[in-house]
């Protein structure tokens, strides 16, 4: 991940801390930006990514390449690529 990438979210603007916030269906707790937000359990990808409450974000579901601030437009297509080749299970 280039170092100028922010990751915040795109309705509050939350910023990620790297912590492990987010639940998957399976139950799985993670960092979904270690990822791509796919679940390192059951191998879902997720499409939309909801902003964490417990940190103090909104709770609001945003589409997850919207969190990323600043993204080369190589990078953008090569996640856009990871989360469209993903089997959505
Ligand atoms: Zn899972
Ligand atoms: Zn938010």
């Amino acid at each position: 991940m280039a170092k100028d990438v922010e990751i915040k979210c795109p309705k509050c603007d939350w910023a990620h801390d790297g912590g492990e916030h987010w639940w998957c269906e399976c139950g799985h707790r993670w960092d979904t930006f270690e990822t791509a937000a796919r679940c390192p359990n059951c191998k879902k990808q997720w499409e939309v990514t909801q902003c964490p409450t417990d940190p103090g974000g909104c709770g609001e579901i945003s589409p997850h390449l919207d969190w990323y601030r600043g993204l080369d437009d190589w990078l953008r297509e090569e996640l856009e690529r990871i989360l469209q080749t993903q089997p959505a299970e």
